[in-house]
């Protein structure tokens, strides 16, 4: 044993483990939020909502008696709002998540989520995002479902770009260790196909940028 731990001491370790929390946001756990950043060694905390006013899109109530884009803009009204309640994040997680399960429940073509039926919210996410130095989370996790982009979409991250974003961080989604980084290679010839050239990681919530 105590060699050992002689061998460890002297040894150069190949890999950094850095600590990552992804936190779902709702507005009445913004102070619960705050204390738990505050105590915890965190390098990177992605902010996402699952939760729309305590209503949960993963399940098919959250969208019957409505039509996909007056679902998507209670989604996108609620992201801003727990922004407003809570913004020490480093990336704000999956954007449009919420498309993710409209998509499953309407269909491809009526669960769509064109921009120009949400633009001016998205550009007020934007707006926020970029003035407190959050990165948008690009989320491959959607392949994994079968979907054919990430959250959020190409056409939203090209407007981000518009917007004058340039702090991304790509996320797996992963629940699994087999699912860590995947699709990685293929996102990051569509991010630098839209115009990004980089990416961040984070350490101790300060950005590093990575070459894409
Ligand atoms: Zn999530």
């Amino acid at each position: 044993m105590g060699k050992l731990l002689e061998i460890e001491a002297n040894s150069t370790p190949t890999t950094e483990l850095r600590i990552g929390i992804e936190l779902g946001l709702q507005p009445h756990l913004a102070s619960r939020h705050k204390d738990l950043i505050e105590k915890l060694p965190i390098d990177y905390t992605i902010g996402s909502i699952h939760t729309v006013n305590h209503k949960d899109p993963y399940y098919d109530y959250y969208f019957e008696g409505r039509n996909a884009k007056d679902s998507y803009k209670e989604y996108f009204e609620c992201v801003l709002e727990n922004l407003e309640a809570f913004s020490d994040i480093d990336s704000l997680g999956h954007l449009d998540y919420v498309v993710r399960y409209g998509k499953r429940h309407f269909g491809d073509n009526e669960g769509a989520c064109p921009l120009s039926d949400h633009k001016e919210i998205i550009e007020g996410i934007y707006k926020f995002i970029i003035n407190h130095e959050i990165a948008l989370e690009v989320n491959t996790g959607a392949y994994r479902t079968g979907l054919t982009e990430p959250n959020p979409s190409f056409e939203f991250l090209k407007f981000y770009k518009e917007c004058g974003g340039k702090l991304i961080t790509i996320g797996a989604d992963a629940h699994k260790p087999e699912h860590v980084g995947l699709h990685f290679e293929k996102i990051a010839h569509e991010l630098t196909s839209i115009g990004f050239n980089e990416y961040a990681i984070y350490k101790q919530h300060k950005a590093e940028m990575m070459t894409l």
